[in-house]
Order: structure tokens, then sequence, then C-alpha cells
């Protein structure tokens, strides 16, 4: 997969509050091109091995059960500089933190219930991609 390209995942809260036309609206005006999109509900199986890094946080149990707790939009992202520009579209993980205009600023509600994900490098961008999408899915 070409690296000027990074993984999201719209999360179960910004999907069940109406927020999914919203953000994808923000990510378009930001210069993102959507190459890859779908809706999709994570088994719990899925969200433990997508999550495996944080298996030994506090935390874990928590955010697979919420990962699982509704449907999610999944997308792959294509813009110059992608991973490090759409991190800074996002915004922080806690929303408390994040700075004015950005996703999480706009549509979370807390640390874990955060609107949204964004892959931290361009080595993760594509096993997460790979992950939610066939070959035949991205464009
Ligand atoms: P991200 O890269 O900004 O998404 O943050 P991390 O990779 O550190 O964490 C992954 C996800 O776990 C976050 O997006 C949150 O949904 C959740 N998370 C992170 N830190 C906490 C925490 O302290 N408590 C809870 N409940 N969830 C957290």
């Amino acid at each position: 997969m070409k690296t000027n390209r990074t993984f999201t995942m719209i999360k179960p809260d910004a999907v069940e509050n109406g927020y999914i036309g919203a953000i994808l609206a923000k990510i378009n005006e930001a210069g993102f091109k959507i190459v890859a999109l779908k809706m999709t509900q994570m088994s719990k199986r899925d969200a433990q091995l997508f999550y495996a890094v944080h298996a030994q946080r506090p935390f874990f149990s928590s955010l697979v059960d919420f990962m699982v707790s509704g449907p999610i939009v999944a997308a792959i992202l294509e813009k110059e500089n992608a991973v490090e520009d759409f991190r800074k579209l996002i915004g922080a993980t806690n929303p408390a933190d994040a700075e004015d205009g950005t996703i999480r600023k706009l549509f979370a509600a807390s640390i874990q219930n955060n609107a949204i994900h964004g892959s931290d490098s361009d080595e993760n961008a594509m096993i997460e991609s790979y992950f939610h999408f066939a070959t035949r899915e991205m464009f």
C-alpha cells in the first residue's frame, strides 16, 4: 500500500450520535481523499486484536467493550503526509486536551469515547487497513 495513506475509524459513540456525515465532511475539507469506506461492527476478537498493543493497560477490557458496542465506519484516507496530518486533524486522545477545531474537540465526550481513530505510523496504517479491507475494496 502507498505510504501517503492513513487508516481511520469513526467510533461507535460518534456513529450513535449521528456524526458520520459531519466527520467525513471535516476529513474532506482538510484535503483527504477517501479511497476505502465501510460501515461494520467489530467482534470482541477483532477489537482485542486491533488494540492488542494495549492488552496490559487497565482500560483494555473497557475499551474493547466500547469498540464492539455498535457499528463503526472504517476508511482509508490519502493525502501527502497523511498519518501526521490526520493525527493533527483528530486532536489529542483526551478531547479535554484537544485543540479547538479538531474532530475530537468537536465530536468526542471522553478519553475513551473519543469519536475517531487515526493510525500513528505508516506501518500501522498499512496493518490496520488490511485488518479491515480486502485489496479489492481499496481504490
Ligand atoms: P490514540 O492513538 O489517540 O487513539 O490513543 P491510544 O493509542 O493511546 O489509545 C487507544 C484508545 O484507547 C484511545 O483512542 C481511547 O479510545 C482509549 N484510551 C486511551 N487512553 C485511555 C484511558 O486512559 N482510559 C480509557 N478508558 N480509554 C483510553
